[in-house]
């Protein structure tokens, strides 16, 4: 049966922005209620190796390092729910009792002083079979997290855009040669990262390219090669050996429910105002992925949480409510 839950503190999200944020509001006393969504634990539990959050000497495995983000979360007095936020009515502003209201997949109703917005973004991917089945075998949508693992190898970069171009640029510091395949014979980056991508002698750029097929051999297999088409000519194929591939296509705010209710850009990440995790709400915060499109990284995540918690708690106090 559906049920009503109040709470000072809804945090939407499962990822290291919100479980950071209820590590702070619970150990604030603002009792939050913390709902998952479809990934408990967010992006990091699709990836293994983590050598980039501080704290660990050695690298650790992303669905180990969330398992131990949400126990924190528990043990300081966070109530977790396995739901999904699918309704949120924000932009009129909380009733008289001080609540907005958020419904979610399971039919529960929440009462929430105050949310704080930590849905993420997804990658985008290309959308092949062969793609899904290499993941973390060769395939990658995060130079910055995987790069490491290619020292001395080749690799290809996916794109065309500024992503596309930076995660090219800063795979020379590890691979031997990296291959941009882009679909046009044109990118889409700034004139000053694209000077910086022709002038790079370990970049080799393939136009008007689509990636047909990832290929993998071996047991268990990785990647070995890309079968690439000519997007001019569409029965012309090619095969590229390399070692990894990273897809860089763009990414998508995962706002749902939100997209209408707060400000967002036109990309539908939500605005916040500068060195703040407020919104256009007041008492409404985002954190991480979601009102992020630099960084996107595990640790800016989980520092725009800590900042989104402790924006909740003063205004609470303002308003003179919880603990
Ligand atoms: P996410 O981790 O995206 O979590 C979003 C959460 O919101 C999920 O729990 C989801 O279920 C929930 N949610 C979504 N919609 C709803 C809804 N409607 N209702 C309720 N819940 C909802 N960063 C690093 O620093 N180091 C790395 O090594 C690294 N490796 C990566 C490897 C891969 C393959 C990928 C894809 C990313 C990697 N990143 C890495 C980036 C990092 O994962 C993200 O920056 C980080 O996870 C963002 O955290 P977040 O809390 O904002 O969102
Ligand atoms: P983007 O600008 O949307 O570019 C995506 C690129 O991927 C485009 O070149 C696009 O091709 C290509 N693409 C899309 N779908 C594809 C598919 N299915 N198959 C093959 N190629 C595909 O995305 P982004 O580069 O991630 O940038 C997103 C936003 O963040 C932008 O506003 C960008 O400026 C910003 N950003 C800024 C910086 C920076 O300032 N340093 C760094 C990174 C990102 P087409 O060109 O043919 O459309």
């Amino acid at each position: 049966m559906a049920e009503t839950h109040h709470t000072d503190m809804l945090i939407v999200g499962a990822g290291p922005a919100g479980y950071t944020a209820a590590i702070y509001a619970a150990r604030a006393g603002m009792q939050p209620l913390l709902v998952t969504g479809m990934q408990p634990g967010g992006q990091l539990t699709i990836t293994d190796e983590i050598e980039n959050f501080p704290g660990f000497a050695q690298p650790v495995q992303g669905p180990w390092l969330m398992e131990q983000m949400r126990e924190q979360a528990e043990h300081v007095g966070t109530k977790l729910l396995y739901d999904l936020i699918t309704e949120a009515s924000l932009k009129q502003g909380p009733d008289a009792e001080g609540y907005f209201h958020l419904k979610g997949d399971s039919g529960d109703l929440f009462l929430a002083r105050t949310v704080v917005i930590a849905t993420g973004a997804q990658a985008k991917w290309l959308g092949l079979d062969s793609e899904k089945k290499y993941q973390g075998a060769g395939v990658s949508a995060c130079a910055t997290c995987d790069g490491f693992f290619y020292r001395g190898k080749d690799v290809a970069v996916i794109g065309g855009g500024n992503t596309a171009v930076e995660e090219a640029l800063y795979l020379t510091h590890h691979a031997s040669t990296v291959h941009l395949i882009h679909r046009r014979d044109s990118l889409k980056a700034e004139r000053i990262l694209q000077k910086r991508l022709h002038d790079n002698p370990k970049i080799k750029i393939h136009w008007n390219r689509a990636v047909r097929e990832i290929i993998g051999e071996g047991s268990p297999a990785v990647v070995t090669a890309l079968e690439l088409t000519d997007t001019q000519d569409n029965t012309k194929t090619e095969r590229l050996a390399v070692d990894g591939v990273f897809v860089a296509i763009g990414h998508s705010p995962s706002t749902g429910p939100f997209r209408h209710e707060v400000l967002c850009d036109e990309e539908g990440y939500i605005t916040t105002q500068p060195g703040t995790a407020s919104t256009s709400i007041p008492g409404i915060f985002a954190a991480g992925d979601i009102q992020d499109k630099t960084y996107r990284q595990a640790v800016t995540a989980a520092g725009t949480g800590c900042m989104a918690a402790l924006e909740a708690e003063r205004y609470l106090a303002e308003k003179k409510y919880g603990a």
